[in-house]
């Protein structure tokens, strides 16, 4: 045996919600061999929260706690590294820095990245909208747009300053348009701008919003609230980008070529794969179409069974199974369980992954919650239930428990009782005004309720989790 298989660490490459969540159980039930994790990144990004990111309704803490705070107290050590390339004969995992960990089990939860189906001048032009970074050049760019058309003499340009395009009708495309249809009119109004002057623009390959997608049955829903947001959201959908560039995103519609005029361009669609899952000696057939490892129902890779991967960046055989963040999550702690059963000696087991319905977000304190496919709460209460389920499921409990309680103060005591102004577009100022009657009413029968079905959804959520396993005891875990 070469010194790098005598190792007996696991090292669990990527801290997204696969090996943080794997990092945080394997430490939760006393797992006896250390446990290293790396990541790129100083912060765990809790990405169905981003929006909140971007919109100021959430902080840093909340969305992207840091790695150290989260693992504060535990035996997990963090490496903040890129992992360059994983020699899986070795056992190793070599990292930007020079430096290598040599590991006996080996978890790879790298996600995806952001493909551009080869579109040319997207990857250079369109803003992704993955990360940290992401998030806070979006914000800025958008700032300055606004900014700038307020000073801007030329109507061209001015709207070239105020159009935003949404590539891509899938979650990520209908959530960011919804959202940016209520924060750009509320920006622009406090710099004094008219509002109508505001385009945000979905623009899909396919004819229908959602269309595959494990929210498809929420079409309906989305595209009544896309109509109705403060600015409505211009839907384009069948046609092709072909290019985009700094002010401008071309298209193809059956065979007409046209353009928006737009000096922002956001990129929803597709995935790509990671390069360091590429790069791993794995045969075309253990792969699927899109280059991702195909895993057992245990996890492993079929030929390299001490190595677990899962989320966006695996492919379960003979299952289908869509990349968000409740399964990624779930396939964390079934992983932990499996490196727990091998450290006894035990066969591991399939990891079993249960859909407990979708939540989206529809524009700012609007919201859809669909739970396990037979209720639906849309509006406020929907977000309300939205959020509190992500701030549940954010990792350790004293961290859940502070940005619970803080979302709770400020979503109660802070929007409440110091209302915001309503924006309203011209076109809509008419439907708006019949409701503004009874929003007040509204808004605390919605508070309400929303936190009753809030405690019931919560504690149906947290049942429905796989059972914790005891903990050993301490005459146990001294041996
Ligand atoms: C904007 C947005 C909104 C979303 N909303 C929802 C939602 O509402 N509900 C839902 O269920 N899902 C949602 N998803 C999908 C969900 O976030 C993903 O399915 C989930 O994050 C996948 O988890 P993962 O652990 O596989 O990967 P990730 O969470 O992406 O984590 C991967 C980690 O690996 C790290 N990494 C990558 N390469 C390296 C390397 N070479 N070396 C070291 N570290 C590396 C990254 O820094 C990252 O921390 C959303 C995704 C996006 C982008």
């Amino acid at each position: 045996m070469t010194d790098s298989l005598k190792s007996k660490s696991t090292v669990i490459v990527g801290g997204g919600f696969v090996g943080l969540f794997t990092a945080l159980h394997l430490n939760h039930r006393h797992y006896q061999n250390p446990i290293i994790l790396i990541d790129s990144q100083e912060r765990f990004v809790f990405k169905p929260l981003l929006y909140e990111y971007l919109t100021v309704e959430m902080e840093d803490e909340q969305v992207l706690p840091r790695y150290q705070e989260l693992l504060k107290g535990s035996k997990v050590t963090f490496i903040q590294d890129k992992a360059t390339n994983i020699d899986l004969q070795q056992h190793r995992v070599e990292l930007a820095s020079g430096l290598h960990y040599d590991y006996q089990y080996l978890v790879l939860g790298v996600g995806s990245l952001q493909g551009y189906f080869g579109t040319e001048g997207a990857k250079q032009y369109a803003f992704p909208f993955r990360t940290r970074e992401d998030a806070v050049s979006l914000g800025q760019h958008l700032q300055s747009c606004l900014q700038q058309a307020t000073l801007v003499k030329n109507p061209t340009q001015r709207q070239a300053l105020l159009t935003v395009a949404v590539v891509g009708a899938g979650p990520s495309g209908v959530e960011m348009a919804a959202t940016l249809a209520d924060l750009l009119p509320s920006w622009y109004a406090k710099l004094g701008g008219n509002i109508d002057d505001i385009r945000i623009v979905l623009v899909n390959h396919g004819e229908e919003i959602l269309k595959g997608d494990i929210n498809a049955h929420l079409q309906e829903t989305a595209l009544k609230a896309l109509q109705s947001r403060t600015v409505p959201v211009e839907l384009l959908l069948g046609v092709k980008v072909n290019t985009v560039s700094t002010d401008c995103l071309e298209y193809q519609s059956k065979d007409q070529k046209a353009q928006i005029l737009t000096q922002t361009t956001i990129w929803t669609a597709g995935t790509a794969t990671n390069p360091l899952i590429n790069n791993l000696p794995i045969p075309a057939e253990h792969r699927d179409k899109h280059g991702l490892p195909l895993v057992t129902s245990t996890l492993q890779l079929p030929d390299f069974p001490d190595v677990f991967a899962a989320g966006d960046c695996a492919i379960v055989q003979d299952k289908s199974l869509p990349p968000v963040a409740q399964v990624a999550y779930q396939q964390g702690a079934g992983i932990a369980d499996n490196l727990i059963a091998l450290s006894q000696g035990k066969e591991p087991a399939p990891v079993k992954v249960n859909l407990r319905g979708t939540l989206m977000k529809l524009g700012l304190g609007n919201g859809v919650a669909n739970l396990f496919n037979k209720l639906q709460i849309n509006g406020k209460t929907g977000d309300l239930i939205r959020n509190a389920t992500y701030l549940e499921m954010l990792p350790t409990p004293v961290h859940n428990f502070k940005a619970t309680t803080e979302w709770l103060t400020d979503e109660i005591f802070h929007r409440y009782h110091q209302p915001q102004p309503q924006l309203k577009s011209r076109t809509s100022i008419a439907r708006n005004q019949r409701r503004s009657d009874n929003a007040f009413t509204i808004k605390v029968a919605g508070i309400f309720l929303g936190l009753s079905l809030l405690t019931g959804l919560v504690w149906a959520f947290r049942t429905t989790q796989p059972p914790r396993q005891p903990q050993p005891t301490q005459e146990q875990f001294n041996k």
